[in-house]
């Protein structure tokens, strides 16, 4: 934990030593991470002899169920009730895998209203002030590597069993694409020696997360691919569009998509990938880039998010039609961008 100030660390050992009643929340839409960092930690203050307790923002794919304590989470979207519940109770709140009360959308007001200590531990770039003490690297690949090496560091290493390490794996192997990106640093790799050391099966939990599709799934991949993939060379870049009467024709379900954005970044020569998917009134747009190319500052300049250098998300009111053309036009305000990338044989 060399990038956070020993005080940080220390206030964030008390606060969970002190309090009994501790709720985590991950983000909306949570991912392996989100969801790995939380049910990873929530077993550790278990065996602390803390009441913990998950709550999610909302549903999350059914290829994460499988997580240990997926079915004891509690989500907000549709359990409000008991939601409420648990927090009027809490006397302290874990935010895990964001930094920005916007992230956990409608849970929002109601969390900000709440006058509990707050601690958060997240990697994402530009952290808010939203809780008393922010563990926030983002040099790290996952939460989960973090909450690994904040366990490690707070003296609690022996509480890492197979269950815990299953969760916390699961996390850093998919915020890091399988260790394709975001994955550089040493510190990842003695994440994983600890959590290696339990035994844990990192086969199964790669099959458990790659090899959980369904058939109707692979067969809207092959749509998306053949005929919903957009290749421009001269910038670079090709994206991947679908629209709502396409997910209904393959009996989309949440978490199908998951990945798509990756696959137009196996073209050789692309170093931008972008994947539009028409969501209720908006398109929900995801981008992902190699190398230098700043995926993020397109997704915070023009599209109403944020994220990464190499993987952002956005979302846009516009019709689909219209969030293409858009998209297509920023491209061009980056064409120097990509020639660079092309000169200096990076690509
Ligand atoms: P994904 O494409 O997997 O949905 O998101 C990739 C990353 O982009 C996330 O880890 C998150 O950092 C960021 N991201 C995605 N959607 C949004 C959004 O709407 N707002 C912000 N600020 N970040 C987002
Ligand atoms: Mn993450």
């Amino acid at each position: 934990m060399k990038n956070i100030d020993e005080s940080v660390l220390k206030s964030a050992v008390s606060l969970i030593l002190e309090n009994k009643n501790i709720i985590i929340i991950p983000h909306h839409n949570p991912d392996g991470d989100a969801l790995g960092a939380s049910f990873g930690l929530r077993l550790v203050l278990q065996s602390l002899g803390k009441n913990a307790r998950v709550i999610a923002p909302n549903d999350y794919p059914e290829f994460l169920h499988w997580l240990p304590g997926s079915q004891e989470a509690t989500i907000w979207f549709r359990q409000r009730k008991t939601a409420i519940y648990a927090l009027e109770k809490a006397d302290l709140l874990i935010f895990l895998d964001f930094n920005d009360f916007g992230r956990i959308e409608k849970m929002k007001e109601t969390i900000q209203g709440l006058s509990v200590p707050k601690l958060m531990i997240d990697h994402h770039p530009y952290p808010k002030e939203i809780a008393d003490v922010m563990i926030s690297d983002t040099n790290a690949s996952s939460t989960s590597e973090l909450v690994t090496h904040f366990i490690k560091w707070a003296g609690f290493t022996d509480k890492i069993n197979k269950k815990v390490a299953s969760c916390l794996l699961t996390g850093i192997v998919t915020d890091t694409g399988s260790f394709s990106y975001n994955s550089s640093h040493p510190e990842t790799y003695e994440a994983l020696s600890i959590l290696l050391k339990t035994g844990v099966d990192k086969d199964k939990i790669y099959d458990n997360v790659y090899n959980n599709y369904s058939f109707q799934r692979m067969q809207l991949m092959g749509f998306a691919l053949n005929q919903r993939m957009k290749y421009i060379p001269k910038y670079n870049t090709a994206y991947i569009y679908l629209t709502k009467e396409d997910l209904k024709n393959y009996n989309f379900r949440p978490g199908d998509s998951e990945g798509f954005v990756n696959l137009p970044l196996s073209i050789k020569g692309v170093v931008f990938a972008a994947f539009f998917m028409e969501k209720d009134d908006k398109v929900k747009m995801s981008f992902r880039s190699k190398f230098t190319f700043p995926a993020n500052k397109i997704a915070n300049d023009y599209f109403n998010g944020g994220g990464h250098l190499n993987a952002a998300g956005g979302q846009t009111n516009l019709p689909m039609a219209e969030a293409i053309k858009q998209f297509e036009s920023v491209l061009k305000e980056y064409k120097a961008d990509f020639d660079n990338l092309t000169k200096t044989g990076i690509v």
